[in-house]
Parts: structure tokens; C-alpha cells; sequence
């Protein structure tokens, strides 16, 4: 007999995509073969990352009791930022404790092995160290959740080559400081966490941000930016974390700490534009290999579709199992139970969001401008009162007038 013939299903990539895929094809009784190039899952794996747990729960009920979590999300911080300064929002609420389904940080190279671990005790055959560098599609049935390259589904013709200002470069560091410390500085207890995102100076107002995740004893430290925006300003990429890490801002909060890990990962940013085809006779594309993340600044989002959009190709595979036809007409019923998700109205609400944010004003002008305005709001050095509009139009004269606002007011009402 041969490899192919073995198994109902063989699924290409083991991240949260594959591994949610292949758990539920396993469910619905079919033999399932997942296939990781890394030593092991998640070993190449790298978010920023909070996981918003809703899509999981659906799978793996009270996951968060087992699985590797490091604290959950009950601060959230938004800075607009200069070289100089910070406007900052933080948000505490008794509502981010008593969410029905909150978020976490999670770091995946132990994230991905949980669930991954979880497929295989309900009987999917896990190989890893496996590049799968060619599919031969005959009588196939493929589910491909190999990330945002997806070579694989560019072989196939489904999907077009990654264009540059459709996809960012993510960076990474792991920085470890401890319990005790981390709580002090945030203000947590144990097991709470922040989620700190940071937009303006650490890309040099390249479209991108920063961020910061509390996890148990360290900090998820970084920034992602467009890969079409590389070199529109002198700073490296390396460069743009260490330009963040020493930011007075940032500085106190990341001092004294050691580097624990080090990585580097394509972020899909295109939205539903760059969406590929999902379904072919025998073949289903899943998670960021299907262009599959939100990135709306003060969060970002990818693994809570990729587990949503695995599952459902999972279980569009039962369907076709028990139809015993794969063909493309058969399958598409995963893009009947994606349209009927939060998935497909997420990337269709926000499908002009990447339009809108490839205007720099919200990278530059706007943490400019927040700057100048809390600057003059809180001087006070008894000279003569101005009123807080005045202010305000004061900045927006210093800084091209309304226009710009105003122009950025539309795009954003037609973005969302
Ligand atoms: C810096 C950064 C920050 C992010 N922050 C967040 C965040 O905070 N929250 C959030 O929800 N999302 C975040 N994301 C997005 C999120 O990480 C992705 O959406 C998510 O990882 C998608 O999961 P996936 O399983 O589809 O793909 P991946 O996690 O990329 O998994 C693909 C798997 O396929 C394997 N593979 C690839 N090719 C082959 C092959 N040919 N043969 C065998 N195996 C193969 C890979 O090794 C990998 O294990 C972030 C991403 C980055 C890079």
C-alpha cells in the first residue's frame, strides 16, 4: 500500500491552521497525516502573540486549563509615539476579567506543540523535520495550512506570488525578566497580562507598529512592517526594535532583561484582496496560507482564524469523506461554512483597511500631531489660557490644516 493511499487526508503544516484541521478530521473518523517541516510543530513558528480564545473553545473546550498559555489579557495599551514622547491609552476593566472567552499570550513554539500533540493523541500521525516540496495532486486530498508563503499553493496555481505591500516582515525578541518583575512594572497580578501596541516612532512612521506582550516570566518585544516600505526610512529593521526598546517609554519597562529568543516571520497584510483560491478538486487552503489575518493596529489577528478556518476545513473533509467526493464542487462547502463565519465577515469588513493604512499620517503625522497636543495641553507655565479647540486647530495648522484630517476622516468612515 502506499503513503498516499494510507491516509484519508494529508494535511501540510503543522500550526495552528493544520494542527485544528487535522484534530477535526480526526473526530469525523478520518485517517489523517499531518506533515511539519519543523523539528517540531511550532518549532518555526512565531506570533506576536495574543490568541483570542473564542475560536479554540470551539474545538477544545476550557483549553485555556490545559494548554501552555502564559497570562491572560487584562490590560490593554495603545501609544501614539515620537522620538520624544508617548500618547498612551491604557485600559483596565472588571469587563477584560469577566470576558466570556478572553484572550491570552501564548509563545507558540509550545502553543503549537500542545495542539499538535492534541491531533496526534486522537490519532493523527504527526511527522515532522518533512519539507513538502511538490504536491502531486491525484485523487488527492490535501489540505494546505503551510502559513503565509504557501509555496505550495503557488505551485498549484491557486495562489499569485506574495507582493511586497501586501505582506510585512515580523521581528521578534523574547526577553526574560522575570514574575515579580513584570508584574511590578505592569501593575499585574499573577496571570494577568497587557497587550501594549505602538504606532509612530519604532517603524520610523513605516506602516507597521510595535508591540509589547506580558507573558509568565518574559516579554514578547517587537514590530512588524511592510516589506514595500523597507527603506523609505534609515532605519533597519533590526534596528527598529532596539529603536523601541530604548525608547523612554519603553526603556523601563524592558530594562534589565535577558534575550531569551530571537525570530523573524511574514505577516499577510493584503486582507481579502490577496485572499487565494481556497478550494480545488482535492485540495483545501487554510489559515494565513489563505491570506487569513486582520491587523486593525490596536490588535492583530490571525491565530483565532486560522484555528476557525482549520477546523472548517476539517470538517468540510468529513463532509466529502462520507460523499466520497472530493472534487472542487464537493469541497466548497468549507467556503459556504467560512462565509457563514466570523472569518469571512471580518476580512470583508475590514477590506479596505490596508488602503487606508498605506497613508502614512497615521504612522507620522497623527503620533506628531498627539504629541504637540498633550504638549500644549499640559504646559502650564502662566502664561495666557487657550481653550483645548484652539488647541487643537492650532496643531492641525502646524501640520498641513484639515485637509489631511480630514481626507483621512473619509477614507477611514469608507474603511470600516
Ligand atoms: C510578528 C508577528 C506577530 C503576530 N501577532 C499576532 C497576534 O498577536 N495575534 C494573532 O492572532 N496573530 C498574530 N500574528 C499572525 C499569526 O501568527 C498567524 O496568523 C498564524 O500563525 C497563522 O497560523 P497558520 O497555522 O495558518 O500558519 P503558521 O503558523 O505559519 O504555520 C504554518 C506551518 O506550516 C509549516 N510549513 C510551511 N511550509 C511547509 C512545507 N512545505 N512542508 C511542511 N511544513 C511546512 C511551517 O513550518 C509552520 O509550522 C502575528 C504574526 C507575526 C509574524
Amino acid at each position: 500500500m502506499s503513503s498516499e493511499e494510507k491516509f484519508d487526508a494529508i494535511v501540510v503544516g503543522g500550526g495552528l491552521a493544520g494542527s485544528a484541521a487535522a484534530l477535526a478530521m480526526a473526530r469525523g473518523g478520518l485517517d489523517v497525516m499531518l506533515v511539519e517541516r519543523g523539528k517540531f510543530c511550532g518549532a518555526k513558528n512565531t506570533s506576536g502573540g495574543r490568541l483570542y480564545g473564542h475560536s479554540l473553545e470551539k474545538l477544545v473546550p476550557n483549553f485555556a486549563e490545559e494548554a501552555p498559555i502564559e497570562r491572560k489579557i487584562t490590560q490593554e495599551r495603545l501609544s501614539l509615539m515620537t522620538a520624544g514622547g508617548a500618547l498612551s491609552f491604557q485600559y483596565e476593566s472588571e469587563n477584560l476579567h469577566n470576558l466570556k472567552y478572553p484572550s491570552y499570550s501564548v509563545l507558540r513554539s509550545k502553543f503549537d506543540k500542545w495542539l499538535a500533540d492534541k491531533a496526534e493523541e486522537e490519532g493523527v500521525m504527526v511527522a515532522t523535520g518533512l519539507l513538502v516540496d511538490e504536491l502531486v495532486v491525484e485523487d488527492g486530498k490535501v489540505i494546505l495550512a503551510d502559513g503565509v508563503n504557501s509555496l505550495l499553493a503557488q505551485k498549484l496555481g491557486m495562489k499569485q506570488e506574495l507582493a511586497a505591500k501586501d505582506v510585512a516582515v515580523g521581528v521578534k525578541e523574547v526577553i526574560e525578566l522575570g514574575e515579580d518583575v513584570i508584574n511590578e512594572r505592569f501593575g499585574l497580578r499573577n496571570g494577568e497580562g497587557a497587550a501594549w501596541m505602538i504606532a509612530g516612532d519604532p517603524t520610523g512612521g513605516n506602516l507597521g507598529g510595535g508591540f509589547i506582550y506580558t507573558n509568565k516570566t518574559s516579554l514578547s518585544v517587537g514590530i512588524v512592517t511592510t516589506i514595500s516600505d523597507i527603506g523609505r526610512v534609515d532605519v533597519s529593521v533590526p534596528d527598529m526594535v532596539e529603536r523601541m526598546k530604548n525608547h523612554p517609554s519603553v526603556a523601563p519597562f524592558v530594562k534589565g532583561g535577558k534575550l531569551a529568543e530571537y525570530s523573524a516571520h511574514l505577516v499577510t497584510e493584503g486582507g481579502l484582496k490577496m485572499m487565494p483560491e481556497l478550494v480545488r478538486d482535492g485540495v483545501i487552503v487554510t489559515g494565513d496560507a489563505a491570506a487569513m489575518v486582520v491587523n486593525l493596529g490596536y490588535t492583530v489577528r490571525g491565530m483565532d482564524l486560522a484555528i476557525e478556518s482549520g477546523r472548517l476545513a476539517g470538517e468540510a473533509a468529513v463532509m466529502a469523506k462520507k460523499r466520497n467526493d472530493f472534487s472542487a464542487a464537493s469541497l466548497s462547502v468549507y467556503k459556504t461554512m467560512l462565509d457563514g463565519s466570523f472569518v469571512m465577515k471580518l476580512m470583508k469588513q475590514y477590506q479596505n483597511l490596508p488602503g487606508l493604512l498605506e497613508d502614512h499620517l497615521i504612522f507620522n503625522d497623527i503620533p506628531k500631531m498627539a504629541d504637540e497636543f498633550a504638549g500644549m495641553v499640559y504646559k502650564v507655565e502662566g502664561g495666557n489660557p487657550v481653550a483645548l479647540p484652539m488647541i487643537g486647530l492650532s496643531v492641525l495648522a502646524n501640520n498641513g490644516g484639515l485637509n489631511g484630517l480630514f481626507g483621512l476622516g473619509k477614507k477611514a468612515w469608507e474603511a470600516m
